[in-house]
């Protein structure tokens, strides 16, 4: 048992890599390009390069969950630009790049890159026609805020932006990724896929996370790299902390006994920062606790650009909690 168990990891260590490798050469090269298109914004417009990720990173999330928004078979930009407003509307050339008659017909598609054609396959000119698209006041935060609700018309698109760009300028690079399993993977703890099932206080619903059940006390963990979106009182979920990632969750902790007391709105939070501690508050006004045996209540939510809904979060418990205990033991 112990020789096909030690084969295993053999085989596990040695594949592994490979396979990751090229990905992860893909991925780096990928990161290279869109960081220069984002630098290029920059030196445009005095806007840093950190809101042109964010930007970016927004509406490639948003487009992955939207069938009415159409894959971009060319280029790295995720930034949509709708082929009637690029060509001007009567244009009866669909994705025209001949200036003349984008002109013409009002269109707002531009030549980035001076090769003569304005091409929304190509990123740069891409870039540019967003960019003439914008209102600038000027490149500080609050300007910026507001350059992205006249453009995006919703105060839930500035504030994810926001907080985007919060994450790209923490860490000051594209590559960011991990995960950790919401409790100290010593902790004693249990849970099971409960999604969906019938919950009666606060109007009918249903349960929209997993519940894992443990001690008093025992600490919570940012389950990725994100920003704290809200920490506070609501009446179901009793003190609860939101996190927003990059990847288009927002991760939702509910029945805290308490908070970190460093964790504060607006702060940049990494795999495992401790943000609260397990308790039973909720059901009730502030400060109501003990109505339910304690447990954390963990939800995901993921955003299309006009609404939100959850998924089950218990895949990915259940593969954050092996990868922390592969971690732990290789450590
Ligand atoms: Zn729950």
């Amino acid at each position: 048992m112990k020789k096909i168990i030690v084969l295993f990891c053999m085989v596990v260590i040695f594949i592994t890599p490979s396979f990751a490798g090229a990905e992860e050469i893909d991925q780096a090269k990928l990161d290279l390009e869109r960081m220069s298109l984002y630098k290029k914004g920059e030196a445009l417009t005095f806007i840093p390069w950190y809101y042109f990720a964010a930007i970016d990173t927004y509406e490639r999330n948003v487009r992955s969950v939207r069938n009415d928004i159409p894959k971009r078979e060319n280029g790295v930009l995720s930034i949509y630009i709708k082929p009637e407003d690029w060509s001007g509307l009567v244009n009866p050339v669909k994705e025209d790049s001949y200036l003349p008659t984008i002109h013409l017909f009002g269109g707002i598609g531009m030549d980035g890159n001076n090769d003569g054609k304005a091409s929304i396959q190509d990123d740069e000119d891409l870039l540019f026609a967003f960019i003439h698209r914008l209102h600038f006041y000027g490149p500080s935060r609050q300007y910026i805020r507001m350059m992205l609700w006249d453009y995006y018309q919703r105060a839930i698109t500035v504030d994810i932006i926001d907080e985007y760009a919060r994450i790209y300028q923490y860490f000051g690079k594209l590559n960011i990724t991990g995960n950790a399993f919401p409790l100290p993977i010593r902790s004693e703890h249990s849970y099971r896929s409960t999604w969906g099932a019938p919950r009666s206080f606060g109007g009918r619903r249903v349960h929209e996370g997993t519940d894992i059940f443990a001690n008093y006390g025992t600490p919570v963990r940012a389950t990725c790299y994100g920003v704290i979106e809200t920490k506070g009182w609501n009446r179901i979920g009793g003190w609860r902390i939101g996190i927003r990632d990059l990847n288009n969750n927002y991760h939702y902790y509910a029945h805290l006994g308490g908070f970190n007391k460093e964790i504060l709105k607006g702060q940049v939070v990494e795999p495992g920062t401790i943000i609260g501690y397990v308790g039973s508050t909720g059901y009730g006004p502030p400060g109501t606790s003990g109505k339910f045996p304690p447990h954390l209540h963990y939800g995901i939510y993921k955003d299309n650009g006009y609404s939100e809904w959850s998924f089950d979060p218990f895949p990915r418990l259940r593969l954050w909690e092996r990868q922390d205990r592969i971690a732990r033991r290789s450590s």
